[in-house]
């Protein structure tokens, strides 16, 4: 076979000669190429498993810079444990951010793998890569006992490894742990920065910043520590191409139009069609604007959980007197900003012939107003309290009772 990279004819194109050739790893060249791995890689060299004594002997004590990285691994939820191995993925796009950990971990006796399995039902061969070695117990160093270089260092990889824009706002997903919360708290005095704490989503702990100028803060703030780490400037600061992403989500659900001259004043089934729209950044790490299995999971979570298959009217109390599409479209957007600054617009089909479309405040804009008064007067705790105080409560009159 001959090398695309230096013209060499070869009995096999394998690791060790890209390695010299050109750098580049079987995966990269197959990409590079357009080649399936199926033609690179032989099936004898999938699903190897490694013998853990061919790795060098731990336990490791591991230099100080590599103990400061395995605590933010760790504050990112970004160490794995299983099959007898440590491990921290990273995807091919991102390789050199991935080959940077190594070195920084190198004393704790990690190193870069790219292996190939045929498991699961992908019917192909899949390439993985990570930073392995068997399991040992290192101790996570307490930010508080980091200097304040090295908690900039330690943020700057917590935000490489956890951290995602959505829009002008940045959002860190990280398991819950002390040493998070006392780096959001050091963000926040360190680089006057405001970071607000959302409700956690299937377990996620969702943490982000609380305005665009707080974003601003905390990149810059963080800009040459963040250089240090490739792709991640390109990655949460710089501008990029932009496009639209609309997901589709079906709600059945019953409800009534209060006062209604039709037939919708009688309790009704129907199914409903939303259609979330997303305008955002191709994030150039991804090539998503956003992953359709996030925006459905978020989607899911704030909103179908709490209207399908229930009464829309008594599912919220906004929607009690009037479940229309266009207060739907508002209790949606307020249920959804927070989480997704870069909704651009909801779509409502509640028959093949009508729906409704709205576009809402920006989360810089939701935060200065607040939820929208048009949904909630019944709940204006005003409503009965001024007509007492002016005696305009209505005359009560009963019927059908006896004296
Ligand atoms: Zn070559």
């Amino acid at each position: 076979m001959k090398c695309l990279e230096c013209e060499t004819e070869l009995d096999t194109l394998d690791a060790a000669h890209l390695s010299a050739c050109c750098g580049l790893t079987v995966q990269e060249y197959a990409l590079r190429h357009g080649f399936p791995l199926e033609m690179l890689v032989s099936p004898d060299a999938c699903d190897r498993v490694e013998d853990e004594a061919d790795w060098p002997a731990s336990p490791h004590q591991g230099s100080r810079t590599a103990l400061i990285t395995w605590s933010a691994l760790q504050t990112a939820g970004s160490v794995r444990e299983g099959g007898g191995w440590q491990w921290i993925p990273g995807e091919i796009r991102m390789l050199d951010s991935l080959l940077w950990l190594q070195e920084q971990l190198h004393s704790l006796g990690f190193d870069f793998r790219q292996e190939y399995t045929t498991a699961g039902n992908s019917h192909r061969i899949v390439a993985r890569n990570c930073l392995k070695r068997p399991p040992e117990k290192t101790p996570e160093v307490a930010f508080a006992d980091m200097s304040e270089v090295e908690r900039r260092d330690y943020a700057a990889i917590v935000l490489a490894r956890a951290a995602l824009r959505r829009d002008e706002y940045v959002f860190i997903q990280a398991p819950k742990s002390e040493n998070l919360e006392s780096l959001c708290q050091w963000l926040m005095s360190a680089l006057d920065i405001d970071i607000s704490h959302l409700d956690a989503l299937d377990e996620r702990h969702y943490v982000r910043t609380t305005s665009p100028d707080d974003t601003r803060r905390l990149i810059e703030g963080l800009l040459p520590q963040l250089r240090q780490i490739p792709g991640q400037e390109e990655r949460l600061y710089e501008e990029g191409m932009r496009a639209t992403i609309v997901k589709e989500q079906g709600i059945d659900a019953a409800h009534f139009i209060t006062d209604h001259p039709g037939a919708c004043a009688n309790l009704h089934g129907g199914h409903y069609s939303v259609h979330f729209k997303i305008h955002d950044r191709i994030d150039p790490s991804t090539g998503f604007v956003m992953d359709y299995a996030d925006l459905k999971r978020i989607v899911k979570s704030r909103i179908i959980e709490v209207l399908d298959h229930h009464t829309l009217n008594y599912a919220a109390p906004e929607l009690t007197w009037r479940s229309s599409t266009e207060f739907l479209a508002i209790w949606m957007w307020e249920r959804l900003i927070d989480y997704l600054p870069s909704l651009r617009e909801l779509e409502i089909h509640e028959t093949q012939t009508s729906y409704c479309q709205y576009r809402g405040p920006t989360l810089e804009e939701y935060r200065k107003v607040g939820p929208q008064s048009l949904l909630r007067h019944f709940q204006d705790t005003d409503l009965g309290l001024r007509r007492k105080r002016e005696g305009k409560a209505p005359p009560l009159r009963v019927i059908n009772q006896s004296e």
